[in-house]
């Protein structure tokens, strides 16, 4: 069994790592809020809480579940020569892919190998072991490491080099968050010409604009006013921020993603860090 390093105990990394214990690796793990490290190691025989950068020279893979680029950056400066020549980092966090491309050749300087794979599915998925994982990198590596993956989802693709699992992962979640948002809009508009909500998500759920809000978190999250989908809006408008950035690098127009990014990142403004974003739904009511 590999000896993992686990940096990032929030919504998702908090029951990834479970999964991974479960299955028998040992881990050290890490997390800027002390008592989420805590909680993980009293609740996790063997488990051992990182204390310094050097905590992490016995890993075999580290692999980090953080919130951004900057934040992933920095973690992995610091470990990078505290790291044991051949490991590897498997970088499963949503970030810029431009910036995961050089992120890996710096590491490579260190003889360490990076696969980004960040993850779909929520909360729901982390838990049950269910995230579709893209992943961008070696082939070579991806299949070397393809068993612990196993252990955190079910539909595992390699969709090219370093850095395509994240840009594949931005574009996934512009799409979802175009979607969010008309539905939103739609919901609201139906019900001003007197249409009761509920019936109008049903209807959308046997008709041709079913998506994964009408789905799995319109009746779930928004109608009932509950809001705790366990995905902040600060993390998709970040998604949705990447997404964006990549028509202008690339040559490609990308219009619509240009007005949900700037949309994304008015409502995380506004409504704050703590927001979750399904309360896009209210915010599309009066943006
Ligand atoms: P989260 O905010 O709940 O967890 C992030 C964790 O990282 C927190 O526990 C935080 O304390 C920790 N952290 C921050 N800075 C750190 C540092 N310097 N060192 C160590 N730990 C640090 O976020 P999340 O919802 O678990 O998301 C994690 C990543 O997964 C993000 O990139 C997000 O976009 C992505 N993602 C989230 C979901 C979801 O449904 N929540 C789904 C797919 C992908």
């Amino acid at each position: 069994m590999s000896r993992i390093g686990f940096i990032g105990l929030g919504m998702m990394g908090q029951p990834m790592a479970h999964l991974l214990h479960a299955a028998g690796h040992p881990l050290v793990v890490r997390d800027v809020n002390a008592e989420a490290t805590r909680r993980f190691v009293a609740g996790h025989a063997g488990a051992l809480a990182a204390s310094d950068a050097a905590s992490f020279s016995d890993c075999d893979i580290v692999l980090t579940m953080l919130p951004n680029s900057d934040i992933v950056d920095a973690v992995l400066a610091e470990l990078a020569p505290h790291l044991k020549a051949g490991a590897s980092v498997i970088e499963m966090s949503s970030a810029d892919p431009s910036r995961t491309r050089a992120l890996a050749a710096r590491l490579a300087e260190h003889d360490v190998s990076l696969i980004d794979a960040p993850v779909s599915g929520g909360v729901k998925k982390a838990v049950a072991g269910t995230l579709a994982i893209m992943v961008g990198g070696d082939p070579a590596v991806h299949e070397r490491l393809k068993p612990v993956l196993e252990v955190m989802g079910k539909q595992i693709t390699h969709v090219g080099p370093v850095g395509s699992g994240h840009a594949l992962k931005a574009l996934n979640n512009y799409v979802s968050a175009a979607a969010l948002i008309a539905t939103a809009e739609a919901i609201h508009a139906g019900a001003a010409f007197g249409i009761d909500p509920a019936t109008i998500v049903d209807v959308i759920n046997a008709s041709t604009g079913k998506n994964n809000t009408t789905e799995n978190k319109a009746h779930q999250f928004m109608l009932n006013g509950a809001f705790n989908s366990g995905f902040s809006l600060a993390l998709q408008a970040k998604d949705v921020g990447i997404a964006a950035s990549l028509g202008p690098a690339l040559g490609v127009p990308m219009t619509l993603a240009q007005k949900v990014s700037d949309l994304t990142t008015l409502a995380s403004g506004k409504l704050g860090p703590a927001a979750d974003h399904t309360e896009l739904y209210s915010f599309a009511a009066k943006p």
